[in-house]
């Protein structure tokens, strides 16, 4: 039989695709070679000889795009379900080497927490976080009308029309510049606020503020505004519940199905190749990889133009990640769920100097043995020298291993003093424990950093493969990172797909 779609990869953007395609009456095949949904948004159980267990999430923790009209929210009002999310306030806490910063959602309570906290350049300061919202939420209006981004054909130009509005015309200056920029336009020179939005972006774009696309870095620094959200039972219940519709609307889904191949046929993607060398065909092949994996699973059918693209897209980022269960007195009462550290200022950032702690919100109880908490800290790290010292040998590995646990506990003790004597269970993830879970290239995940010149209307776009039926999803894609960004990719690429 000849599917309508595979997907390949139940990643959030791959399952959201899937789904809406299913719902629409497409014969669909979603192929994954996990045994659960999700990739890098889901989560694992891990038993206790008592019978008791946690559920960790592996990589995200926090969600936005669940407020109404969120991308999320599109998506579920248009496969009529209910993701199970509670809304966060605050969004986090920031720890800042000598002062602490709480994201809150409500505009009123940010503003006069921005104040307190930065109040060198105050003025100014207030001038640069008022044009960020200004900005942000031109960006969001364009992105609620779904428009076709990046425009790939001429179809795609003609779409952006009826998406257009004059107070766009006002962003035109903006499209090459960086948060730094803007920074300097402010003349913003305090360290303090400077290392801040550095490392809000650094987790949210993936670059500083000299590198961070301003339209972007304006959208990314929004997100606690827009509202963020907590998957109730883990993260892998977003994707749990995507899976359910998908299956329910007569979509298969196939776990420990890995594709090896993508099939090229008269130069248009025809199906796959399993790795027990099974082969299915489909009209269309979605990929729900990085740029590189796509390139890979093409073999020699891979475009020059990929190649190129794939050569030239700049390396992303791994995660070193440590999971833990800790007694709940580790947890001081009416402590954020999500903490992000910076534990020296002009130092840079990531590998263990900024550290992201989840703790999931103690009325879950689905997630850890009673009396204790399921923690995720992860750090961005560079992947080349994980893969090096793998080559080294186990004990090369396992004593980096080691000593990057100790980096993160350092860090997670500010927010959390005293944690380390609350430690019930640890284990740690890196770039190699990644690539071998999701086999994202060399473990690279997160995204693209999103510079000016990979962002917005120069990201890469859902036909970026430059193979006839062969479409991307996912962080590698626009419009980037985290689920919210994924899902609204997803919903691109499946109206680009229905209207043929
Ligand atoms: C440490 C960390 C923290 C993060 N924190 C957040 C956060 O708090 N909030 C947020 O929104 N986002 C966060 N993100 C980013 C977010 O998780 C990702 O951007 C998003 O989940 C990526 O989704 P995706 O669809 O691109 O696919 P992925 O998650 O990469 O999933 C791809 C899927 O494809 C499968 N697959 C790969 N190759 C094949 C193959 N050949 N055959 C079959 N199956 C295959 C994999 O097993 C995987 O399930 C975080 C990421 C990390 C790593």
């Amino acid at each position: 039989m000849t599917y309508d779609a595979i997907i390949i990869g139940a990643g959030v953007g791959g399952l959201t695709t899937a789904a809406l395609l299913a719902r629409d009456g497409w014969r669909v095949a979603l192929l994954e070679g996990h045994i659960e949904p999700g990739g890098c948004a889901s989560s694992y159980r891990r038993k206790r000889p008592d019978g008791s267990s946690y559920v960790f999430d592996v990589g995200a923790t926090l969600f936005g795009g669940f407020q109404p009209g969120g991308a999320h929210d599109w998506v579920a009002r248009r496969l009529g379900l209910r993701f199970p999310v509670v809304p966060l306030e605050s969004a986090m806490q920031v720890w800042l080497p000598d002062r602490t910063v709480t994201r809150y959602g409500d505009p009123a309570a940010w503003r006069a927490e921005r104040a307190r906290a930065f109040p060198a350049q105050a003025a100014a300061a207030e001038r640069f976080w008022q044009n960020q919202e200004g900005v942000a939420d031109i960006a969001w209006r364009f992105a609620a009308r779904n428009p076709p981004m990046p425009p790939e054909t001429a179809g795609d130009l003609l779409g952006l029309i009826p998406a257009m509005r004059p107070e766009m015309l006002g962003l035109l200056p903006h499209l090459e510049r960086t948060v730094g920029h803007e920074l300097r336009r402010h003349r913003l020179t305090d360290p303090a606020l400077r290392a801040f939005i550095d490392a809000q972006l650094l987790i949210s774009a993936q670059v500083p503020a000299d590198e961070a696309a301003w339209l972007f870095g304006s959208v990314a620094l929004d997100l606690a505004r827009q509202g963020v959200f907590y998957a109730e039972g883990g993260a892998w219940s977003i994707a749990r519940t995507l899976a359910d519709a998908l299956i329910r609307d007569g979509g298969e889904l196939r776990y420990r199905a890995w594709v090896d191949q993508i099939l090229v046929a008269g130069g248009r993607a025809v199906g796959v190749r399993l790795a027990g060398g099974e082969e299915l065909r489909a009209r269309h092949v979605i990929a729900g990889q990085t740029v590189w994996d796509v390139a890979r699973l093409l073999g020699e059918a891979a475009p020059r133009r990929l190649l190129r693209l794939a050569k030239e897209t700049p390396e992303a980022w791994g995660a070193f990640t440590c999971y833990l269960g800790v007694d709940a007195a580790a947890v001081p009462a009416g402590h954020a769920e999500h903490h992000q550290v910076l534990l020296r200022y002009g130092e840079p950032l990531g590998e263990g100097n900024t550290a992201f702690i989840s703790l999931h919100p103690a009325h879950d109880t689905s997630r850890a043995p009673a009396g204790q908490r399921a923690v995720t800290i992860s750090t961005h790290t560079r992947v080349g020298p994980w893969w090096e010292a793998r080559a080294a040998g186990r004990a090369t590995y396992v004593e980096r291993k080691g000593r990057w646990a100790e980096r993160l506990l350092d860090a997670a003790e500010v927010a959390l003093p005293g944690l380390r004597g609350h430690i019930r269970y640890q284990q740690s993830g890196t770039p190699v424990s990644f690539a071998r879970y999701t086999r994202r290239a060399e473990g690279m995940v997160g995204g693209l950093g999103q510079r000016p010149a990979q962002s917005g209307f120069l990201s890469l776009g859902a036909r970026a493969a430059g193979v006839p039926g062969l479409w991307l999803v996912g962080d590698s894609a626009f419009p980037g990172q985290s689920t919210a960004a994924v899902t609204q990719g997803a919903i691109r690429l499946y109206r680009a797909l229905r209207r043929g």
